[in-house]
């Protein structure tokens, strides 16, 4: 498996993760030969309701035995894609109520940076430094890092950069922007928050300005930063809401959200203004319906607060640890020193637990298990990365 998996599947770096799946079931994946770890990464925010989930299977089953696939999105009226709609509909605010699904959050972040586009006949997009939001061209033209992008000008045009949290940046923001994309947690930059107030200040200059708001809710959301969506934290409504990852439950599907005003621009002048063959699979809705109920009904976003804060103030005594940052459980352990953080990565896995490393943060170790775990599972995960630590220490 290994040589063929470095022979035939096309590689993204010269030092993959490699770890070699066989099955996985609640908070745990399994090698081939048959060690158990606990996920730490959850497929980077993906698996929040671990793995096999018996209401996830349930919703896959039946609607595998009623069909897949009937036609490219928006023209037949699918059940699980209407049911998942309107469920979103009642869970956000009034004017995130019209939904286009889409197989991916790159699709997402494509689809809303067209819709602000259309919608506002204006061209200039802001984004914030140290941001990922995807890797198709577009997407990716906001990435700030030009190491990265350097390779593939042109760039789409019209995009400007500010930092996050910079009250003063926010006077790039002009009657010119078109939108702002942010996250309302930073991810890749290693789990910042924002500052009180700032997604208040961002969304005001933008209303001054005549320029959507856009949230990147692809990380966040589902319960992940400890509320259902994080802008619940601020009080901010976004224009555009981005969701995916967590959202299909474990098979993709995203999402970009907003009034039907806004979304009422790409059915119009000209028609068709945006396409997918497959965004709003069946299948995807009645996994994704499954986790949307299973997050609320078992409060998964309420409890995490609380097992994020035990892991925080557990790992932040240890002296390896300069700071854990985080919210719910969006966690970043933050070492001293960056020579430490492959060395914290493999002892963590030798203690039978997965963690990785951020896009945008040398320092930080990725910690983001399943929202389900249990307190006594946050016990021994605990331990797992005191042990862990301990052993690089010696
Ligand atoms: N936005 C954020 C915040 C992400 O973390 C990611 C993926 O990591 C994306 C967008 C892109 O999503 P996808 O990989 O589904 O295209």
């Amino acid at each position: 498996m290994r040589s063929d998996f470095l022979r035939h599947i096309a590689q993204t770096s010269p030092e993959p993760d490699g770890f070699e799946v066989s099955r996985g079931e609640g908070i745990y994946l399994y090698d081939q030969a048959g060690n158990a770890y606990i996920d730490g990464i959850s497929g980077i925010a993906v698996s929040s309701l671990g793995h096999r989930h018996p209401h996830i299977i349930t919703a896959i089953l039946e609607q595998l035995d009623l069909h897949l696939h009937t036609h490219v999105y928006g023209e037949h009226i699918v059940s699980p894609q209407i049911k998942l709609a309107r469920r979103l509909a009642e869970l956000l605010p009034e004017n995130l109520s019209a939904t286009y699904f889409t197989n991916s959050g790159a699709e997402a972040v494509e689809g809303a940076l067209k819709l602000a586009r259309k919608y506002t006949s204006r061209y200039e997009i802001i984004a914030c430094r140290h941001s990922y939001h995807g890797s198709t061209a577009g997407a990716e033209s906001l990435r700030s890092d030009q190491e990265h992008t350097t390779a593939l000008r042109p760039l789409v045009p019209g995009i400007k950069h500010i930092d996050f949290n910079s009250i003063e940046d926010l006077e790039r923001i002009s009657k010119k922007t078109a939108a702002v994309i942010m996250e309302p947690v930073q991810g890749e930059a290693g789990v910042i928050l924002p500052e009180e107030n700032y997604l208040a200040a961002v969304k005001m200059k933008c209303r001054d300005m005549g320029a959507l708001l856009i949230l990147d809710e692809i990380q966040t959301g589902m319960g992940r930063s400890g509320k259902l969506w994080a802008f619940e934290h601020s009080h901010v409504e976004p224009d555009i809401l981005l969701l995916a990852k967590a959202f299909g439950g474990g098979l993709p599907l995203g999402a970009f959200i907003s009034s039907h005003d806004i979304m009422h621009v790409l059915s119009h002048n000209p028609v068709l203004g945006h396409l997918t063959t497959f965004g709003g699979n069946a299948l995807c809705c009645a996994s994704s319906l499954a986790a949307i109920e299973v997050t609320i009904d078992n409060d998964l976003a309420g409890k995490a607060i609380g097992k994020g804060k035990k892991i925080q103030e557990s790992l932040c005594l240890h002296h390896l640890v300069r700071e854990v940052r985080g919210t719910g459980l969006m966690l970043a352990i933050d070492l001293h020193h960056k020579e430490d953080l492959p060395k914290a990565i493999n002892a963590c896995r030798k203690e039978g637990l997965l963690v990785d490393w951020f896009l945008f943060n040398q320092n930080s170790i990725r910690l983001y298990p399943p929202l389900i775990i249990s307190d006594d599972e946050v016990d021994l995960l605990i331990e797992k990365i005191q042990n862990a630590l301990n052993s690089i220490a010696e």
